[in-house]
């Protein structure tokens, strides 16, 4: 039979699916995986926070939520909760004063697309990215229809943000662009503005009158403090009065994966009009996806509406990012008493799950032909796949590596 599809082109997959399909084929004992971005327990296995676990049991034991329908901006005891995380307690129960309209999404890629997706219907289509940056956004944009700009982000050579750039950036483009932000555990470089930074940045996109999508996915694993990750969102919010919207993920901190668990917000500063972003994002996931899911978001809003859990889990995540800091610090010890050629520092300096290592694409590739290290191959290193017994295996290699070009 002829195919009608014949000329549908074979797209490529993403690259991080390619190096773990070799890791995965790889036989030797030695092979570590510090590629994909999910948070591992120090004997590599995916991490689930105990939190979770009880909220399960409770979930099984003690709740009766059934299999119906959602409603179509997703489970409202949950929306309320991640709302509050971000916003504090006080600015979402104020009657009347709430500027906020969300929806429950399918996790933080679902968000950012809802997010996209109003932005374009509102007309804002004209959407700015600092690079590198994560390897989704740019087809997102595309698949929407809007435009992608881009700047450069990120200086390798000196491991610093280009902030001259970013402002310059801000100032240049036309009136009315959407500039796409991470809160804070920047994918991939690891590097965020600090909060003078954010500062000078929000006083640009206010004079050269300018949106923000602010994507959400490690809140937490930057200071250990869910509440001082998200405090940008606060300062947008309440001082600097602009609208902007929040891509929120709950695949890291709740470690919900495969959940897909992730919430978008619009704040709106006249209160008038948080209706008509309500509807608009309800009718869009409508036409998209229906009813949200139920599972994930009935987990958070257990631990959401336990004052005890709710504490159990923001100390998880503080140790989570605890860790993470140790074994930042080992790294570097590490490669300073090895002695490595280098400047090491951005792996100390850098925030979350990872590590930009600055490393070439050839010295990628030789890590995982020579020893079996699987980076990604643009140098981000998820620095959650070490553990004390593979950070001297993992530095070594770093050090033939470097040293063999
Ligand atoms: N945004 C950034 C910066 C990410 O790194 C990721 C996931 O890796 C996402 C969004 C999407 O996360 P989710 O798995 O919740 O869709």
């Amino acid at each position: 039979v002829k195919s009608k599809f014949t000329h549908l082109t074979k797209e490529e997959p993403d690259p991080i699916i390619k190096t773990l399909t070799q890791y995965h084929q790889d036989q030797s004992p030695n092979k570590l995986d510090v590629s994909i971005g999910v948070y591992k327990s120090p004997d590599g296995l995916l991490y689930t926070f105990p939190s979770i676990i009880e909220a399960k049991e409770i979930y099984h034991n003690e709740k009766n939520y059934g299999h119906n329908y959602t409603t179509m901006s997703g489970i409202k005891e949950f929306i309320n909760g991640s709302q509050q995380l971000l916003f504090g307690k006080d600015v979402i129960t104020s009657d009347g004063e709430k500027k906020i309209a969300s929806i429950q999404t399918i996790a933080g890629t679902g968000a950012i697309h809802m997010g996209l997706l109003f932005f374009m219907e509102a007309g804002y289509k004209n959407f700015y990215l600092g690079l590198p940056s994560w390897s989704n956004y740019i087809p997102m944009i595309e698949t929407v229809g809007g435009k992608v700009n881009t700047y450069e982000y990120y200086n390798t050579a000196n491991g610093e943000i280009n902030f001259d750039t970013v402002k310059k950036t801000l100032i240049e483009a036309p009136k009315n662009s959407v500039f796409i932000f991470q809160t804070c555990c920047h994918n991939p470089t690891g590097a965020d503005f600090n909060n003078d930074q954010w500062i000078e940045v929000v006083k640009l996109i206010k004079q050269y009158d300018h949106l923000v999508l602010m994507d959400t996915a490690y809140l937490g694993f930057s200071s250990g403090d869910l509440i001082k990750d998200s405090w940008i969102l606060r300062y947008m919010y309440e001082e600097a009065e602009i609208e902007f919207v929040v891509a929120q993920s709950f695949s890291k901190n709740m470690g919900l994966y495969g959940e897909r668990l992730g919430a978008v917000h619009v704040i709106v500063q006249d209160e008038n009009y948080v209706d008509h972003a309500q509807s608009t994002l309800v009718a869009n996931f409508r036409h998209e996806c229906s009813f949200a899911p139920s599972f994930g978001a009935r987990l958070a809003q257990i631990i959401f509406e336990n004052d005890k859990l709710y504490q159990q889990w923001t100390k998880e995540v503080n140790q989570v990012t605890q860790r993470l800091q140790n074994l930042r610090q080992l790294v570097y010890q590490t490669l300073i008493k090895l002695e490595t050629p280098g400047n090491w520092k951005t792996v100390i300096q850098q925030k979350g799950l990872f590590w930009y290592s600055g490393l070439t694409p050839q010295q990628n590739d030789r890590l995982i032909s020579n020893h079996n290290v699987y980076s990604t191959s643009i140098g981000r290193v998820n620095i959650a796949g070490l553990n004390e017994q593979n950070v001297e295996y993992f530095c070594k290699a770093i050090d033939e590596v470097v040293r063999h070009n």
